[in-house]
């Protein structure tokens, strides 16, 4: 059994950045970039109006002065217009600044009366202009590479122009869930079985991470039938197996995988809960337009660093059936490997110092996860915590991890990890 920590090196030591690709900045969202992005042009791009009013020249112009409108200038087409002393040009939000303009005033704040206005107020120099760069220099990073494009990081590419973006590659993901027990929720249900909700929480799970998905399976607890889903997954980047990692006569996954070639890099993980969680690789088999997809052909290999080439393996995560198992270990392990494959810097889950509301001990031999609710600042452990106990984990928006031999006090600070 290896520790936590050594686990996730190995895992994103083996696992490398999938071949960037151009998107569409509207297909962007959540994804990484896979390149620093630089500011083509400055925020404001001009000096413009703040507001609906009048541009004024404050040197020639106080309180109670009567201008005369020389023209009008909307937001658009830039009329070049320029004013001088007792002059003002009717202007609106976002229109350029005129020429000899130093402030607007707004329209609640004047008398228009014909051709001409009257001040009502003092106006000082720069009022409700927007000056060109005040928001952004040209030149300036925007985006640096391995950053998720969010909605407004995304409206920033826009803003300067950029109609695609380089980001980080995709990572297809199967996922196969194992057990002679499980059903398909919307069938009958029989003494003895239950209906299989890891394929949902993987799915949902991966989803959320970018990855797609690619196939959801069921495969029954058999060695020839698991040989054969396994195949159809490894057809993706990477496959998720649930359940069948144990030590049990009908946890057949292991066995399998060796019939297979692979290659089983990590078994057992000093993790709770999570103990029987499984890394490894094959070969990927992808189907080739000339032969047929079981001919084991790999397509190219993943450029740069010499490593574990993505493309031409499938990794496997073989994770605990139990459903708070399966959940934190994709969490643990499963997450940071998908968020490396497409071109992330932050691999780990953000941390957030919370109040703790009550003692906590980890007297046992793994470092423990406990899941909890976040709130108001305050993290409370919620649900029973062990790991079958789904409609508990379901509660939780965040775990703490208690190492080895470390407690805790009732009102501490301490860091959790949020999901969502
Ligand atoms: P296993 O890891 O296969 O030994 O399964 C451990 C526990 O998780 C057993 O109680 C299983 O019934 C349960 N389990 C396994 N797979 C699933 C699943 N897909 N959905 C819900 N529970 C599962
Ligand atoms: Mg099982």
């Amino acid at each position: 059994m290896i520790s936590e920590e050594e686990a996730r090196k190995k895992i994103v030591e083996t696992v490398r950045p999938l071949p960037a690709r151009k998107l569409s900045i509207s297909r962007s969202l959540d994804l990484f970039a896979a390149e620093d992005h630089f500011a083509r042009v400055p925020l404001p791009a001009f000096d413009n109006s703040a507001m609906d009013g009048y541009a004024i020249m404050t040197s020639s112009c106080r309180k109670g002065q009567r201008l005369r409108v020389i023209g009008e200038q909307p937001a658009g087409r830039d009329k070049q217009l320029c004013i001088s002393r007792g002059e003002a040009v009717r202007i609106f939000t976002g229109a350029p600044m005129p020429a000899g303009a130093d402030a607007v005033v707004m329209q609640e704040d004047i008398t228009r009366d014909g051709d001409e206005i009257v001040i009502n107020t003092d106006v000082e120099a720069s009022e409700f202009i927007r000056q060109r760069g005040c928001d952004l220099a040209e030149g300036q990073r925007i985006l640096p590479k391995g950053e998720r494009i969010c909605a407004a990081a995304a409206a920033v590419l826009a803003s300067q122009g950029f109609a695609e973006v380089t980001v980080g590659g995709e990572v297809k993901a199967a996922v196969l869930s194992t057990g002679d027990e499980l059903l398909k929720p919307g069938e009958r249900i029989g003494p003895g079985q239950i209906y299989d909700s890891n394929s949902v929480l993987l799915d949902g799970l991966l989803k959320r991470c970018g990855a797609v998905v690619n196939s959801v399976e069921h495969c029954r607890d058999e060695r020839e039938s698991l040989i054969k889903a396994i195949e159809r997954g490894i057809k993706s980047h990477i496959l998720i197996i649930s359940g069948g990692v144990s030590v049990g006569e009908h946890d057949s996954v292991k066995a399998a995988l060796r019939d297979l070639g692979a290659q089983v890099d990590i078994w057992r993980v000093a993790i709770k809960p999570g103990k029987p969680f499984l890394f490894g690789r094959v070969r990927r088999r992808v189907p080739s337009p000339q032969s047929s997809p079981w001919q084991g052909k790999a397509d190219a290999t993943a450029p740069g660093e010499g490593g574990i080439a993505n493309l031409a393996h499938s990794f496997i995560f073989g994770l605990p059936g139990n459903p708070v198992s399966a959940f934190v270990t994709f969490l643990q392990f499963v997450r940071p490997a998908i968020l490396k494959m497409m071109g992330a810097m932050k691999l780990d889950l953000p941390k957030v110092p919370a109040k703790l509301a009550v003692d906590l001990t980890n007297d046992g031999d793994r470092a423990h996860y406990i899941r909890g609710k976040f709130e108001h600042g305050k993290f409370s452990p919620v649900g029973r915590q062990e790991s079958h106990a789904l409609f508990g984990l379901s509660q939780s928006n965040a775990l703490l991890r208690i190492s080895v031999g470390q407690s805790f006090k009732a009102g501490e600070i301490v860091d959790i990890q949020v999901w969502d």
